[in-house]
């Protein structure tokens, strides 16, 4: 399998460079030449599979040019083993029709944790076989963070910088980031955004002569094999709920289009998605465009779900790369009137071709604590604010009650006891294995919001 950048300019490439790459050199995002599709035997047999067993079934025709079979059922039961539910992602039903997908129960309690703790091990094992050194450089508003500390504080062949926002996100998200100590971790907090610290990423992929030579790899959804981690859960759900026979549909608590993204992406493979529905806080750009195709950046917005808190969602350019017929001239060009606010809309039958299979729905701080004091009081189930919007955006955009709604729960509650609290409900208890987070010591440099700073700290810390 090859893989083409969406701008249609950049080399293709295979995956293994495709993991270490991240950002095309054209400034577009890699996505497959073309897709595996599974028939409806392959997707029977899913619902017997371990959730490993299925990851590796959904994996390997990504991977295989440079990756063996072998090698890659080691990495993904490893992967998988490290979390704490034994099937890995339970599915919890609330109501007749309607379902929750537990994405929470790896070491950093969100949903990151599928793709980064699989991303680590991939990148340690294609750079040592190369026998190279990685410098990675990631943005979070939160979760990502964490992810890619946990899945990376191992890996021998990468030194890992990771930006957030300073105190732009929650003590338990930074505390999960900061308190992780290791030689080739270095947590760095920007006076800034999330999309600052973002824009400083993508700044630094493009010209990346402050590394002297080093090369700069990406933990953030801009990396395909993110999204292509993401994909099984989808087919896991799906499976459990009796495809290919019966259609589902999901509804996704969405920031930077990655997790979405995934789903279009299994239903391209073959699952019987119904609807997918795109669910956002007030931070809603993806939602004005699905719904009124309207696409005009906002000034970002703080809400009690910060991982979500993001103006320019970067994964929408794979999106948009399809609705295009995949011409990379075309989406060019389209790319840069949006970002300059030279367009503002999509031409309007590539947005039909969206709207037959997207929904979309805003949630405001205020309903997403209704939403979690409902579900706590109605169904005995906490959902963290993220999840939350899930469930309100999926009950709203509901087209088909016959047909299962799935929302992925992208976080545990405990994260967010600012939005549980204000629903009224008690603050949930640590797991036992991070019960000492609070008095852990941290580590962590405040930098300004000031790229050449960043960059020199980068540079003077990968050596
Ligand atoms: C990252 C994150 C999201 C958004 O996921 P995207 O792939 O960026 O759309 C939603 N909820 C939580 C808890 C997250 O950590």
């Amino acid at each position: 399998m090859r893989y083409i950048s969406t701008r249609g300019e950049a080399p293709s490439l295979g995956f293994a460079d495709v993991l270490l790459t991240g950002l095309a050199s054209d400034g577009g995002l890699y996505v497959p030449d073309s897709l595996p599709v599974f028939s409806q035997d392959e997707m029977l047999a899913m619902a017997n599979m371990s959730y490993a067993e299925l990851a590796h079934k959904v994996i390997l025709p990504f991977v295989e040019e440079d990756i063996s079979s072998a090698e890659l059922k080691v990495m993904v039961d490893e992967t998988y083993a490290g979390f704490s539910h034994h099937a890995v992602a339970p599915l919890v039903q609330l109501d007749q029709n309607e379902w929750v997908l537990e994405l929470f129960h790896g070491p950093t309690l969100a949903f990151k944790d599928f793709a980064l703790q699989l991303l680590g091990r991939l990148m340690d094992h294609v750079l040592g076989k190369r026998n190279k050194k990685l410098v990675i450089m990631g943005a979070t508003s939160g979760d990502t963070g964490s992810a890619a500390i946990e899945g990376c504080r191992h890996s021998e062949h990468v030194q890992l910088f990771i930006l957030h926002p300073h105190e732009r996100v929650s003590e338990v998200q930074r505390r999960q980031m900061t308190t992780l100590m290791g030689d080739n971790i270095h947590n760095i907090a920007v006076t800034g955004n999330f999309d600052d610290c973002q824009q400083m990423v993508k700044q630094s992929f493009a010209d990346q002569a402050f590394l002297h030579g080093g090369q700069l790899g990406a933990v953030n959804s801009i990396n395909w094999a993110r999204i292509m981690a993401q994909i099984v859960y989808y087919f896991y759900a799906g499976a459990a709920l009796g495809a290919p026979y019966r259609q589902v549909s999901f509804s996704v608590p969405t920031g930077n289009f990655g997790d979405i993204y995934a789903g279009y992406i299994a239903m391209q493979m073959g699952l019987p998605v119904k609807q997918l529905v795109v669910a956002t806080n007030a931070n809603d750009i993806l939602h004005r465009c699905i719904s009124a195709n309207h696409y005009v950046k906002h000034n970002l917005i703080k809400t009690l779900s910060p991982s979500m808190d993001i103006m320019v969602s970067s994964n929408f350019e794979r999106l948009l790369f399809d609705l295009y017929d995949r011409n990379g001239a075309e989406l060019a060009e389209l790319v840069a009137d949006l970002n300059v606010g030279k367009a503002d809309r999509l031409a309007t039958e590539r947005w039909h071709k969206a709207r037959e299979i997207f929904a979309s729905h805003k949630v405001d701080d205020e309903l997403t604590c209704e939403v979690i004091k409902q579900v706590a009081e109605q169904h005995n189930y906490l959902l963290d604010p993220h999840s939350a919007i899930g469930v309100e955006a999926g009950r709203a955009c509901n087209q088909h009650p016959e047909v299962p709604m799935i929302t992925l729960a992208t976080a545990h509650p405990v994260k967010f006891p600012d939005a549980v609290l204000r629903a009224g409900q008690n603050a949930p208890q640590l797991p036992r294995h991070l019960s000492d987070l609070l008095e852990r010591p941290e580590q962590y440099d405040v930098l300004p919001n000031d790229l050449a700073a960043v960059q020199e700290f980068i540079a003077e810390h990968s050596r």
